[in-house]
């Protein structure tokens, strides 16, 4: 790891500015209905507690848009964290201001505080220079456990370092580095990935960048068909993005020039319509007929794709195969996650990208049978497109 964390800076006596992503599914009476987001910073929170720092806790919760809107305070954040700790949380009416700042100055060692919602701000999502220097008042070492934002360069994730040094990566971000790292730049191999989702246009990085480091590439979802069309096939009214469809052919070419062997599904799951009561019915890709669509993978790619998961050491998996939000849609998906789970139990090193297939592993009940599930979505995904994580750069170099 190139960048400091938090068991190379002396904590005791100081006030730590720690940025948590603490954006929690709520309810509509405001009960928190997932509480991981909260539960995977608590090594961090204990450790810092336990060294004799005062802990200053901060993060965003919804898209308020620079307003203060009661329905996304963190309120509830803190009393969960109260719950999971057994240790008084000291709420704050703000994340900034003189009340503020008096009651960071007031809070002792092994004392926990949570600012207020980050984005009742607009300054905050603008990396504006005095609101993050009003951020960090009073706080001398910051950390930051938010892997979930460390793509987006704001005030509380890039601005803080330049005004609290040293800035460090906590337990989560580090965690999230170490697997994501090293299932890319240094895997135990044949290194396998397994794209799907929606959409070609959102994943076409992602694919571009793994070509220089996988052995195999699987694809499933929605963009499989806009590869289908560039071979010249029939996708009846399955998904299209038609302006992919030369970018799709040059990727085919491309894995085909450098040898890497890039896995289509050799039959799909069509309905009549997009809907969960459809009437269905499995084909080879070569034949959906019109007024057909393809929404899940079918049997024997699900066959295929298990074995290739079970031949392969490292396994990273980013977007389902199919519209498995539909239980009619979801066997697809629900097999690569098994597989995945098995291959896990046979020592291979299996990496799940946030988002929806973190979901849908989930919902599997899989969590506990995969070596490491993102906490983040969206930074998951530029990371395997090889962008540098702005909050991840920030951080203080060892
Ligand atoms: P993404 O956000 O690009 O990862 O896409 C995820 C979404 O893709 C999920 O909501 C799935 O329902 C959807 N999806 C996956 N496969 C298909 C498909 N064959 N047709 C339509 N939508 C799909």
């Amino acid at each position: 790891m190139a960048k400091k964390t938090l068991k190379d800076v002396v904590l005791q006596g100081k006030t730590v500015l720690m940025r948590c992503d603490f954006n929690v599914p709520l309810d509509e009476h405001r009960n928190i209905t997932d509480d991981r987001r909260i539960t995977s910073a608590l090594p961090s929170i204990k450790y810092i507690l336990g060294q004799g720092a005062a802990l200053v806790l901060c993060s965003h919760l919804g898209r308020p848009k620079g307003e203060m809107k009661s329905e996304l305070s963190l309120k509830p954040v803190a009393r969960r964290l109260e719950d999971l700790l057994g240790l008084k949380v000291i709420m704050a009416p703000d994340c900034v201001g003189a009340d503020v700042d008096k009651l960071k100055s007031e809070l002792a060692p092994g004392q926990v505080m949570l600012l207020e919602n980050l984005r009742f701000h607009k300054e905050e999502e603008k990396n504006d220079d005095e609101f993050a220097r009003r951020l960090a008042a009073g706080c001398t070492v910051f950390v930051n456990d938010a892997f979930g934002t460390a793509h987006r360069a704001h005030a509380s994730t890039e601005g803080v370092t330049h005004v609290i040094q040293p800035a460090v990566a906590g337990f989560l971000i580090e965690k999230e580095l170490k697997y994501l790292g090293e299932a890319i730049s240094n895997p135990k191999r044949p290194l396998l990935a397994i794209l799907g989702g929606a959409k070609i246009s959102g994943k076409i990085d992602v694919v571009k960048n793994l070509f220089d480091k996988v052995d195999r590439l699987i694809v499933g979802g929605g963009m499989i068909f806009t590869f289908f069309k560039a071979m010249g096939k029939e996708i009846g009214d399955s998904l299209l993005e038609e302006d992919r469809i030369a970018m799709a052919k040059e990727l085919l070419d491309e894995a085909e020039k450098r040898g890497i062997t890039l896995m289509l599904p050799a039959d799909v799951v069509i309905a009549d319509a997009f809907s969960n009561d459809a009437d269905t019915r499995v084909v080879p890709v070569d034949e959906i007929p019109v007024g057909w669509m393809g929404l899940d993978i079918g049997p024997q790619s699900q066959d295929i794709f298990s074995k290739a998961i079970a031949e392969a050491r490292t396994v990273i998996w980013n977007g389902p195969m199919g519209a498995f939000e539909m239980p009619a849609f979801a066997t697809g998906t629900e097999k690569i996650a098994r597989a995945l789970a098995a291959a896990t139990a046979e020592g291979a090193t299996t990496v799940v990208g946030g988002g929806d297939s973190a979901a849908a592993v989930s919902a599997f009940g899989l969590d506990d049978k995969i070596t490491h599930i993102s906490t983040g979505g969206g930074a998951s995904l530029e990371f395997l497109e090889g962008k540098k994580l702005p909050g991840i750069e920030a951080l203080t170099d060892k």
